[in-house]
């Protein structure tokens, strides 16, 4: 990995390689990646090429696993494998990752609205609930349905962002490049970049979330115009013709001070001042922006907050709003850090199953400013992959021992079946004081094992039977019967003799000098003499095989 490592020692050159589905490196052979298992068949290779596509689905196994097809991903879901709490990218999320369920396009294949969540059909564009477009966000209303119909989306906040964000690169390359026209796309790239790097603050160009239904991104003038006027003339003709007297009167005396703020002078109306303003649209609009505080949606109750301060000028708001910007700030740290916590949950988990690479990977995937936030809360992305490291060069080294412990075992057995028993017990014993015992019990009992030697090589040490002793004479012997033991034991010495086992010839002879002497062949001693020397000089030559005595 080192710069220097330019030629032999390249990783490139050497037998492992990454696996062509997940990226860890691998051994260059082998079926199946021990890290995503997945096979290496040529079927598998074939298949897995065939289904490339630009959806991604997070799958901790193999998390930097290749896209799929969105047609994979309906048959996913159709084998349950995908849900609608899987984590998906793709075209309609703009690669953002999302839950399925609020993805476009895929959510009412798992039966649900990707903005209001209301139950849908995979074969309808429009939502029968809140009348947006499934297959895109932000989403168009269906044709023809007066925008009051239409229900907000059940994250409004996120959703207004995507507005934004819908809008905000052409507004960055108008920036970038002094002018609507194309912009140089790197000076684009650096905008978007260096908004990357900045942690995102809420700009203050909000749009109206209760009014703004969403808008095609790039409008024509004429689709504005005609939009304009299609919304404005019922709005005059009901104004005309269905607002009560009293209501149109009230609204048009105040309509004059809504550009001067109602508390106007002083900074007594305050948001929670005692005088709230009269106007009944921004008590509304108070009301719904404490409403969106309390369910935690700051961003829309900020947004609201920023409309008052520009329809009204009233800009006592502004203690408010950065009240709520403490607050959403204080939230996202909070969710930012139950994600992580579910990160590094799922590192320990996996390194617990010594998957060590994968965790390692997800760690290594903490992004700078999120190992800061972690840091806030004594939390160390780096001791914890340090630990992890350890563990895994630890699994690694005891990997290592278990194979050489089992190749000294094999050894060792061998011995023992070829019979080199004294050797077998040796090499026993050296791995019982080189491998640490749990190591061993794992294989083997090496203790019964040994004693089990010990006995074998006991047992082959020991003639096999111990030559008879003669027996005694016995005073009962009549002096016939001591001279036909004599006769039999001097008869079995000649034909021991005759096949040169001299020792026990010997011994034969030696037996008949327990009896009497007057019993004793003639020559007696003169012939064991002579034996001796033959098997001396047998041993002599190295050919003693008859070692008794
Ligand atoms: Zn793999
Ligand atoms: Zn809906």
């Amino acid at each position: 990995m080192s710069p220097s490592n330019q030629d032999s020692g390249a990783p490139w050159r050497g037998d492992q390689a990454p696996c062509v589905y997940c990226g860890q490196v691998i051994a260059r052979a082998g079926e199946r990646c021990p890290h995503c298992r997945t096979s290496f068949s040529l079927a598998v290779r074939r298949a897995s090429r065939e289904i490339v596509g630009p959806w991604f689905y997070l799958d901790p196994r193999n998390p930097s696993g290749r896209g799929v097809t969105f047609e994979m991903l309906i048959k996913m879901v159709e084998k349950g494998r995908l849900q609608a709490d899987s984590i998906v990218r793709g075209p309609t999320t703009h690669q953002d990752w999302m839950y399925a369920a609020e993805t476009p396009r895929l959510a009412k294949y798992l039966g649900l609205c990707p903005h209001c969540f209301a139950s849908a059909k995979p074969e309808d564009t429009y939502c029968t609930s809140c009348q947006l477009n499934m297959n895109e966000r932000p989403a168009d209303c269906r044709p023809g349905v007066p925008a009051d119909l239409a229900k907000p989306p059940y994250h409004p906040s996120a959703y207004e962002i995507e507005k934004e964000l819908a809008h905000s690169v052409p507004s960055a390359a108008e920036e970038a490049s002094g002018g609507p026209s194309e912009a140089a796309p790197a000076s684009t790239a650096a905008a978007a970049v260096a908004a990357f790097a900045e942690r995102p603050t809420p700009t203050p160009e909000r749009t109206w979330p209760v009014l703004a239904r969403p808008v095609a991104r790039k409008p024509k003038m004429w689709v504005v115009f005609a939009l304009t006027w299609a919304t404005l003339i019922p709005l005059i003709l009901l104004w005309v013709f269905a607002v009560p007297a009293d209501w149109k009167e009230r609204l048009f005396n105040r309509a004059p001070s809504s550009g001067t703020p109602t508390g106007s002078g002083g900074n007594a109306t305050g948001p929670n001042g005692q005088s709230a303003p009269a106007d009944p649209r921004v008590n509304e609009q108070l009301k719904e922006a404490d409403r969106a505080a309390a369910a935690g949606d700051f961003g829309r109750a900020i947004a609201i907050y920023e409309d008052l301060v520009r329809k009204t000028g009233d800009r006592t708001w502004n203690a408010r709003i950065q009240d709520l910007h403490a607050k959403q700030e204080q939230e996202d740290r909070h969710q930012r850090l139950a994600e992580l916590r579910n990160r590094l949950k799922l590192a320990e988990q996996l390194a617990a199953d010594h998957r060590y690479a994968d965790a390692l990977a997800i760690l290594r995937n903490i992004a700078k400013e999120d190992r800061e936030l972690l840091a806030t809360i004594n939390v160390s992305v780096l001791r914890m992959q340090a630990v992890i490291e350890e563990d895994a060069a630890k699994w690694r080294a005891e990997g290592e021992k278990r194979q050489k412990l089992a190749a000294q075992l094999g050894q060792a057995k061998q011995l023992a079946d070829q019979g080199k028993l004294s050797e077998s017990l040796a090499a026993y014993d050296q791995i019982a004081a080189d491998f640490p015992a749990e190591l061993i019990r794992e294989k083997i009992d090496i203790n019964q094992v040994c004693d089990t030697l010990r006995a074998r090589i006991e047992a082959a040490s020991k003639p096999p039977t111990p030559p008879t002793p003669p027996t005694p004479p016995t005073p009962s012997m009549t002096p016939a019967e001591i001279a036909a033991a004599v006769a039999k034991l001097v008869g079995e010495a000649n034909t021991l003799e005759k096949g040169e086992k001299f020792g026990e010839a010997l011994s034969k002879l030696e037996a008949v000098k327990n009896y009497e002497r007057k019993f004793w062949p003639e020559g007696l001693e003169n012939r064991i003499e002579s034996i001796k020397a033959k098997k001396e000089a047998l041993e002599f030559f190295g050919m003693g095989s008859d070692k008794r005595p």
